[in-house]
């Protein structure tokens, strides 16, 4: 059985870019956005600095995250090992950027679907190499078979010392690197300094063209476009102001010798917004109410007598709403029937959409009791088949987060109990406004307005903080 993979030769890459641009051009990549892209660093303090070039992309790996959480299966991997992607099933949902240990996924700005490098899998189809491989001048990128012994990707392996990006991540990547350093590899090791241009995006992937065109007219001190305009400015000065506006330019430069970033893709920023911290809240408001009146209910501790229709209420209203942001938060919406549809169920976005699915139904028969005022022990029933349903409804973002390999989240053992605390915290807040008096009404408004603060930091810092 074939399987495709690459051996990048750093002891020959000049760092040209040829493969970037052949790249763009074979798949029309917008500007903003790279299937594969050259990383710069640099080590040292001149006279005695070097720079080191290295191609990164999509790793094709044996194990990939992406395609397990993918909730449509757009990402698949194929018999040939290429892991390819189907931007007709794409539901837009960032996903797959959040579990790619190597960034090598972004969202087309054109089309709100993923995209990353397929091993230009068309042409592989029609026995032609991939363009990167074509148009590279020093031959640094070698594609093949790996498991033909004989094939010059083989044999470049098997004479070779080869290492692969973060082996740690048990991914198996397919791309192997020669005569590379942890520097380059590792992106912990350098800080991204927001030195080189488009270094930052300003809110996410697919906005990032917009903003290229804002930074044209605006850039900032520690902008590349500065250092450029000082370049230019020194230039046609007389020799004392050259000699000043060369000084400062030395001086927005980083003189640390430690290795530092000094190219490389822009970071995407905020994948998952305000829309999924919210989500999130009303998620627990929804379930937490249900399983705590429930619970408290058949422990003989609740009266549900008047709390029947609020506790349903809010039950159906949070979930609609938890609905709502969901689907906002994905960037072709339209496709949101697709989780259900088109399901790959390895994903926690599809488990989930089940249970909410069957939590919605609890709820929904629950009413068709309440309206028909039909025998009461199916109450009963229905609360026994809902609270398991509800404490699903409420949990299930943990394991969705723990599929997320490239964050955080997903080293974070307990966030399963923590989801189920949130859950329960917020649903006694809910059912105590529902009987309380003033002060508890007050204390339980402050107990959800810290989860709703809570919950936004817990979403948002890890994919501030550098991939892991
Ligand atoms: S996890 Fe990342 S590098 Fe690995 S196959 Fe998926 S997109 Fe490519
Ligand atoms: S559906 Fe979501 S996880 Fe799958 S490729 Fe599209 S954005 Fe990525």
């Amino acid at each position: 059985m074939v399987n495709y993979g690459f051996a990048i030769d750093n002891r020959k890459c000049i760092g040209c870019h040829a493969c970037t641009v052949a790249c763009k051009s074979e798949h029309d990549v917008p500007v903003g956005v790279n299937r594969t892209h050259v990383k710069y660093i640099e080590t040292g303090v001149y006279p005695n600095s070097s720079r080191e070039f290295s191609v990164h992309r999509c790793n094709h790996c044996e194990d990939a995250p992406c395609t397990t959480i993918c909730p449509t299966s757009a990402l698949n991997t194929r018999s040939d090992g290429i892991v390819d992607f189907d931007d007709e099933r794409c539901i837009g949902c960032k996903s797959c950027m959040q579990a790619c240990p190597y960034d090598a996924l972004y969202i087309d700005p054109n089309n709100g679907t993923a995209a990353k490098c397929n091993y230009c899998a068309h042409r592989i189809e029609n026995s032609y190499e991939p363009a990167c491989v074509i148009v590279c001048p020093v031959e640094a990128i070698v594609s093949g078979d790996l498991h033909d012994p004989e094939s010059n990707l083989s044999v470049l392996l098997a004479e070779n010392e080869t290492t692969v990006r973060k082996p740690e991540a048990n991914t198996i990547p397919n791309v192997y690197y020669l005569d590379t350093s942890e520097d380059m590899l590792n992106p912990n090791a350098t800080e991204a300094t927001g030195s080189y241009m488009w270094s930052e995006q300003a809110a996410g992937v697919g906005h990032f063209a917009k903003y290229a065109d804002q930074r044209l007219g605006a850039s900032d001190s520690h902008s590349m476009l500065v250092q450029l305009a000082l370049e230019m400015k020194a230039k046609d000065a007389a020799p004392r102001d050259a000699a000043i506006i060369r000084d400062v330019a030395q001086k927005l430069q980083d003189t640390s010798p430690k290795a530092k970033r000094a190219y490389d893709a822009p970071s995407k920023g905020i994948l998952w917004g305000w829309e999924v911290s919210a989500y999130i809240w009303t998620k627990a408001v929804a379930a937490g109410t249900y399983m705590v009146a429930m619970i408290a209910w058949l422990a003989g501790y609740l009266d549900m007598a008047d709390l029947w229709w609020p506790v349903i209420g809010i039950g159906i209203g949070f979930l609609a709403l938890t609905g709502l942001l969901l689907v906002k938060d994905l960037d072709r919406p339209e496709r949101f029937l697709y989780v259900l549809l088109r399901p790959n169920f390895s994903s926690w976005l599809v488990k989930g959409a089940v249970i909410i699915s069957g939590f919605g139904g609890i709820l929904a028969l629950t009413t068709l009791v309440l309206i028909f005022d039909l025998d009461q022990n199916l109450l009963i029933y229905l609360a026994y088949i809902g609270i398991p349903f509800a404490c699903l409804t409420g949990i299930y973002t943990a394991w969705l987060f723990q599929q997320a390999k490239a964050r955080s989240w997903s080293k974070d053992k307990m966030l399963v109990w923590k989801f189920l605390f949130e859950t329960t915290a917020i649903g006694s807040a809910v059912v105590m406004i529902l009987i309380g008096n003033a002060i508890m009404i007050l204390f339980a408004a402050i107990v959800l307005a810290i989860f709703a603060y809570h919950g936004h930091h817990v979403v948002q810092k890890p994919q501030i903080e550098s991939i892991i």
